[in-house]
């Protein structure tokens, strides 16, 4: 399996009265054609900040962004607007968290994916009609014709949800960036939605990165999953291994605070204590105020990620033989 995007000791940072906010903080991955890739971690850890900077939706200042992200060879950072506007939507396409940024109230919500396709494909206006409709329906819109026709205002905040991953969907992208994308949606819808995305994977042969906070999901949908604290990258793992035998101790709570059935009788573990901000990350490891496993040079110093020869890797002293 080729790489389709490469992200290389990326950061975002951005100067803020409070001082340096490092949401992301050197951060390296790649996601390979035909993969699901979920990015998982509390909010506040960067998973978001991170894709929009792949996105290109971080203003600069007050964002300062380092190193390289190099989609089908070109770094994204280095195109002129007009360039990056060829791929965002096209080969790219981002489903947000929040439905309503990306349709205008004024227009009917299936000219807007209309007019989104028709810049995209060389499909004809009825064959377009046919194909929006086709893929609202997978996507388990009700009376999708009728739906077509509506206004934004019309549809309630789930199905404009549904609208718009129809709209990401439909353009069949190469690399799909989805950011919390069913976090909105009741269990059943999502389950629904989940699965369209999966199946358009496996036709496509589309990549997705996956951003979520919700370990159910990422066991869902993903191959594999980087987990992110802090602006970092703690733990790249398979979705089998990762759940199997997590390495990272934030990992091991992260999965220990989900709801599962083995834990019937017994209460819920967490994690104690909060992210820190990002403009005040604890010196050494930034998880060390919150880790059972805690040793002295973790108040010291960063661990460094250790790469296995499978790919997975992890950033953490416990595993690291010469401290
Ligand atoms: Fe815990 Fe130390 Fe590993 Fe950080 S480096 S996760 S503080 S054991």
């Amino acid at each position: 399996m080729d790489e389709i995007i490469y992200i290389n000791n990326l950061r975002t940072h951005f100067k803020t009265d409070f001082g340096l906010v490092k949401a992301v903080d050197d951060i390296s991955y790649h996601a390979k054609k035909g993969e699901i890739l979920a990015i998982v971690g509390e909010s506040g850890s960067g998973k978001s900040v991170n894709v929009k900077t792949i996105m290109g939706l971080i203003k600069t200042p007050p964002g300062i962004i380092k190193g390289e992200i190099l989609f089908d060879g070109k770094d994204l950072n280095k195109l002129s607007p007009d360039e990056f506007d060829k791929i965002r939507g096209n080969k790219i396409g981002m489903i947000f968290q929040e439905p309503m940024s990306s349709f205008d109230a004024l227009e009917r919500v299936g000219d807007q994916i209309d007019e989104s396709l028709a810049i995209h494909s060389d499909l004809n206006a009825e064959d377009r009609k046919k194909a929006i409709i086709d893929m609202m329906n997978k996507m388990g819109i009700p009376e999708a014709e009728a739906r077509y026709y509506e206004y934004p205002h019309q549809m309630s905040g789930g199905m404009l949800q549904r609208l718009m991953i129809t709209l990401v969907l439909v353009n069949k992208p190469s690399l799909i960036i989805a950011d919390e994308p069913t976090t909105a949606l009741d269990v059943t819808v999502q389950a629904q939605v989940l699965n369209v995305m999966k199946d358009l994977q496996k036709e496509t042969g589309t990549t997705i990165i996956f951003i979520t906070h919700d370990l159910g999901v990422v066991a869902e949908i993903a191959d594999r999953v980087h987990v992110m604290y802090g602006g970092k990258i703690v733990e790249k793992q398979s979705v089998k291994k990762l759940f199997a035998k997590p390495k990272h101790p934030y990992t091991k709570g992260l999965i220990n605070s989900k709801i599962r059935k083995s834990l019937k009788g017994k209460s819920l573990e967490n994690i104690k204590g909060a992210v820190p901000p990002a403009f005040d990350f604890p010196k050494g490891c930034r998880f060390n105020p919150r880790c059972p496993d805690a040793m002295d040079i973790c108040r010291e110093k960063s661990p460094e990620e250790i790469i296995n020869s499978d790919g997975s890797a992890v950033a953490c002293w416990l595993y690291e033989e010469n401290k």
